[in-house]
């Protein structure tokens, strides 16, 4: 059989009732990121049950693309950003600890916004996330954007409905250029304007 179009029949996701509205809104501190803003998010509100459904397609490929812009915002990271950051790479405040040489009581004073990280670690952070997800090596770019990039992030969710994330993913974390290549002690004594 030949596959048919498929009618896209707006129902609550709840009861099934096609009573509803369908809108398109904006989500600001989404996710609990006080930097990023989603627009034309899907918002479907049922006048039967009263259920309001959002739809955020390609989850992970959203979220890989938020740590990748969170990596040069122009400005310190916070707290959310920082815990986002360390989840995203699947590492416990002690593991992100060692990695920036710190520790983890310190790591959580930071997610929690009691102390500002400082500017090594914001650093390392955003280039253990490169490397993460396979992008390694723009530690020029980072340190550039880091003065003066862009301090929030707005992302239209209809176009990223047709993007695919195009990173590819590599198991180890690397650290360096392909010419001359950069070491961890490196990167923690580099000199942050
Ligand atoms: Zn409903």
């Amino acid at each position: 059989m030949n596959a048919k179009p498929q009618l896209h029949v707006v129902e609550c996701a709840n009861c099934g009732s096609r009573d509803v509205a369908l809108r398109y809104v904006s989500i600001a501190e989404a996710f609990g990121l006080p930097a990023i803003t989603l627009s034309n998010v899907r918002n479907v509100q049922c006048a039967e049950c009263g259920q309001e459904t959002v739809s955020i397609p390609q989850h992970g490929n959203l979220m890989n693309y938020i740590r990748h812009a969170l990596c040069y915002v122009g400005r310190q990271l916070v707290g959310s950003e920082i815990a986002f950051l360390r989840e995203g790479m699947e590492l416990s405040q002690v593991e992100l600890a060692e990695l920036v040489q710190s520790t983890n009581v310190t790591v959580c004073r930071w997610e929690t916004g009691k102390v500002a990280v400082n500017d090594q670690a914001d650093l390392l952070i955003r280039v253990l996330t490169l490397s993460d997800l396979g992008v390694p090596g723009e530690i020029d770019a980072v340190l550039k954007s880091r003065r003066n990039g862009e301090q929030a992030i707005t992302i239209d969710v209809r176009e990223f409905n047709q993007f695919s994330y195009a990173f590819e993913f590599t198991q180890d974390i690397q650290y360096g250029r392909d010419d001359d290549g950069w070491t961890i002690d490196e990167i923690r004594n580099l000199k942050v304007a």
